[in-house]
Formats: C-alpha cells, sequence, structure tokens
C-alpha cells in the first residue's frame, strides 16, 4: 500500500487523539507527508477513529490531487496542504478541538506564555479570524496568522499545531492545551505573570537541546 508506513502513523495518532480527550467524537483531523515531501496522507472526512485503518487514509499530493484511497479526504485539506505548501520543514499538521484551547479561541483570547512549555509552539499561540469550517477564507486565516510559530487558536473553533514530524505536532498541540488549561484555571481566581520575551528566548534556546541524549536522535 502507497504511504503505508504515513498512514499507519495518522491512524495511530488519530486514535491517540481521541483517547487523549484532544477531539470528541470525528472532530479533528491529521495530515503526515512523506519523506520528500511530494505526497500527503490525511485522515478521511467524518470516518470514527476508534475504527479507522489504514487504508481509509488519503493520499494526494500538495497540489490536491487525488493519489490513493477510496474515501474523501478531511473537510479541512484546504488549511492542511496550505500550512505545508507555506513552510517547507513543516511535516505534520494536526487539529483539535481540545476544551481549554477551544475555550480560549471561543473568548477570542490569545494564548500567552504563561508557562515555559508554551514554547513548542513559539513566545504565544495567535488567534486567527473566525471562518466557517473547511473554507478556503478558513485556510487563509491560518496561514496569515500562524507566522514562524507551531500552533494557532481558530476563533470558535479549536486548535491546529504543525511539526517536523507527526510526534513533535502532536506534542504541540498537548502542550498548548495544558498551558490553555494553565491560563483558564490562573485567570478564573487572579492575573497570571506572563514569562517576557528574553525569558521565553532562553526556553527556545534550550529546547534545540532538550531530549537529546548522546548517540541518538531527538524524535
Ligand atoms: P473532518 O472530519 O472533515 O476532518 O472535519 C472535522 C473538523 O474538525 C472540521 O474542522
Ligand atoms: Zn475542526
Amino acid at each position: 500500500m502507497l504511504l503505508l508506513d504515513e498512514r499507519r502513523k495518522v491512524v495511530d495518532y488519530a486514535q491517540k487523539m481521541l483517547s487523549t480527550g484532544l477531539v470528541k467524537g470525528t472532530g479533528g483531523n491529521i495530515s503526515l507527508t512523506n519523506e520528500d515531501k511530494s505526497l500527503v496522507a490525511i485522515t478521511p472526512s467524518g470516518v470514527a477513529y476508534e475504527t479507522m485503518r489504514p487504508e481509509d487514509v488519503v493520499v494526494l499530493d500538495l497540489d490536491g490531487n487525488h493519489v490513493d484511497g477510496d474515501l474523501l479526504p478531511s473537510s479541512e485539506l484546504g488549511f492542511h496542504l496550505a500550512l505545508l505548501r507555506q513552510r517547507m520543514e513543516i511535516k505534520a499538521v494536526v487539529h483539535t478541538h481540545s476544551d481549554y484551547s477551544t475555550a480560549l479561541a471561543c473568548l477570542r483570547w490569545e494564548l500567552p506564555a504563561v508557562h515555559y512549555l508554551i514554547g513548542s509552539a513559539g513566545f504565544k499561540v495567535p488567534l486567527a479570524p473566525y471562518a466557517t469550517f473547511g473554507t478556503p477564507e478558513l485556510a487563509e486565516g491560518i496561514c496569515e496568522t500562524i507566522g514562524d510559530g507551531n500552533a494557532v487558536l481558530l476563533a470558535n473553533h479549536g486548535l491546529v499545531a504543525v511539526g517536523v514530524s507527526l510526534s513533535k505536532a502532536f506534542s504541540t498541540a498537548e502542550m498548548v492545551e495544558y498551558v490553555a488549561k494553565l491560563y483558564l484555571i490562573t485567570r478564573s481566581v487572579g492575573s497570571p505573570v506572563v514569562l517576557n520575551r528574553g525569558e521565553m528566548q532562553d526556553v527556545l534556546e534550550k529546547f534545540t537541546t532538550y531530549g537529546v541524549q548522546p548517540g541518538k536522535s531527538k524524535n
């Protein structure tokens, strides 16, 4: 099967996205490119994650031409492809409807650096303007808002995280959800202190070597 390894990973992480509570039902979607970034494997639209199989994952080229798979691709194919085309280092896109990130997005708030773990997304997580799901307007807003960061909140909708690998994009989605939770908890009882740019710069610097064990690559 074409892109079997990538399709298996997409299913594994889609099921993890459901089991870790980052989505409910068939919400959210995941894409992963092959090594040379000529093809992308993306979750099918509206299919239950519990029973999803690698052959259900749709394979397309980066222009959106269908290559393999019998099902329709995610309705958010547009923003997945737009992000993959916009930044060459991006190999995976994870879209969630996770509770705290989405709550912030419903308030139309950005997520500031209230905890250093936001560093996996950047200095903060910005907010993309509201647009109907699955539209070119939503893709445009996401691409204009994300900048050099690895995550963006979608007004009244959810979160998108990107990464150089699927494990990185997924872990960024988890970290953003954790920091969004801390932000809402602290905002509900007081005024959280936001880390300044210099403090976050130090964190980002340390993240470049964090988790690198002797003789092993980072992922
Ligand atoms: P799909 O099932 O088409 O991927 O849509 C889910 C979603 O989250 C839309 O924003
Ligand atoms: Zn969605």
